[in-house]
């Protein structure tokens, strides 16, 4: 009759808030004091105790088993599976403590860590996970562990031993679809469209080498966006990818699509097959030679003392063109103190590279101007502190300055001949399928405004 487990806890709680409020304290004292022999569960007495605990939870309620009879069909009770008892993993928990609130012993636990290798599972619990056990005869039938809803660790007893078995779920994935135009930023334009803050941020990061979230940003701007959502039993349990999406700023449209290729990498390309992220240059100016290296202890050859060389200095001719390492858009040019003339260049999110003691600029170079990869952007000089004409390059990955010679540079390629039919074939379909989400919300918008007119 374990099933009654779950009736029981209701049985309790509705005990606890019929009690007026002194009686209460007193039976807190008193389950506290009680609890104490639940902690030291070692002896057989503190066993015998504890079966005697549960007093008031084993006389099931009369009027609670005339309910169960009414509304469920009768079952042979011996055929009855025992009911599961679901115990949440809290803050500050430990195995002990679970089991003791599911009813079972420290020995029990031992059992049954030491009766199959894969309980050691059971040893990385953390909040939120949850144990689901099955009891008879106060002895533990079976267990389930789950770190999420999709993955559950199943425990079933086998004699004095453990069956454990992997039960893993897949989620049901549903097509979302939201579009919105920017009044402010993207991020409340997002929220007013019922996105989370993830799925802005992913929308931000796919279309960050294009546009500026910060500084591009026009009023009546405006996004697509079709993603994956996880469901499970009818839940929601959170986004997947999103699948396409489209970007129109400044009245340019930016379109990307998510394409998992024949080695399975994935990454968002245009219709066309180009990659949305960009490479880079390894080497931003030619014809030079390494005239002194990153070193982030080195002696200053001008000021004399240490001084952390954060670039790559190039000794070239002055006047030899030197050029953007990577698509982007300028952040500074003009003087910047010992650097001479110098060109920041902002690259997506992530990326920043600095070119110092130019020369002179590009014309058309200018703060706040997009550069394509490869394109000149001024000429090697020797302005600020140089002893002669040479660039000196700084490349940084998110705010922290890196050799450029060395730095890990992202790699994107569009997708090969040998792939495009692959990649058409898929990404079409998701392109077609994002158009028509919003023609939907066009004709429901229509259908909204006619049906006002004819209210007013
Ligand atoms: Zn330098």
């Amino acid at each position: 009759m374990q099933r009654t487990e779950n009736h029981k806890k209701k049985q309790i709680s509705a005990l606890l808030n019929a009690f007026p409020k002194q009686h209460l304290m007193i039976l807190a004292g008193l389950v506290t004091t009680l609890l104490a022999f639940l902690i030291i569960p070692t002896s057989d007495q503190a066993e015998a105790k504890r079966s005697e605990l549960p007093l008031a939870i084993k006389l099931l309620p009369q009027q609670h088993a005339e309910l169960l009879a009414k509304t469920e069909t009768p079952v042979a009770p011996k055929f009855e599976e025992p009911a599961w008892h679901l115990e949440t993993v809290k803050p500050g928990d430990n195995l002990s403590l679970i089991f003791q609130r599911a009813g079972l012993s420290d020995r029990a636990l031992y059992e049954f860590m030491a009766a199959n290798k894969a309980a050691s599972a059971l040893k990385r619990i953390h909040p939120g996970h949850k144990i689901e056990f099955q009891i008879e005869d106060r002895q533990l039938q079976a267990l389930q562990y789950s770190k999420d809803p999709l993955s559950t660790l199943k425990f079933t007893r086998n004699g004095t031993s453990f069956d454990s078995e992997q039960l893993d779920r897949q989620p049901d994935l549903h097509t979302a679809y939201r579009e919105a135009t920017i009044n402010d930023s993207l991020f409340m334009a997002g929220k007013r469209a019922q996105m989370d803050a993830n799925l802005i941020m992913e929308l931000a990061n796919i279309f960050g080498w294009d546009v500026d979230f910060a500084l591009d940003i026009r009023q009546g701007d405006s996004f697509k966006v079709m993603y994956q959502e996880k469901f499970l039993d009818g839940e929601k349990l959170g986004n997947g990818p999103i699948l396409a999406a489209e970007f129109i700023n400044q009245g340019r449209a930016y379109k990307a699509v998510r394409y998992e290729d024949s080695k399975g990498n994935v990454h968002y390309y245009t219709p066309e097959g180009h990659t949305m992220r960009k490479e880079f240059l390894r080497t931003p100016v030619d014809f030079a030679r390494i005239s002194s290296h990153f070193n982030l202890r080195r002696k200053h050859p001008v000021l004399n003392k240490i001084r952390a060389h954060k670039g790559t200095d190039y000794a070239a001719p002055r006047g030899t063109p030197i050029k953007a390492a990577g698509d982007g858009k300028v952040i500074h040019a003009g003087r910047k103190g010992g650097y001479g003339n110098t060109v920041i260049i902002q690259h997506g999110q992530t990326y920043k590279t600095l070119y110092a003691h130019l020369n002179k600029f590009r014309r058309g170079v200018r703060s706040g101007s997009r550069v394509k990869q490869g394109q000149i952007i001024g000429y090697v000089g020797s302005t600020g502190l140089a002893t002669g004409p040479h660039l000196h390059y700084e490349f940084y990955v998110n705010g922290a300055v890196r050799n450029p010679v060395t730095v890990k540079l992202p790699k994107a390629k569009s997708i090969a001949k040998s792939e495009l039919n692959r990649f058409k074939q898929q990404t079409q379909p998701l392109l077609a399928n994002m158009d028509g989400f919003h023609q939907q919300t066009l004709y429901a918008q229509a259908a909204n405004t006619n049906q006002q007119q004819d209210n007013g």
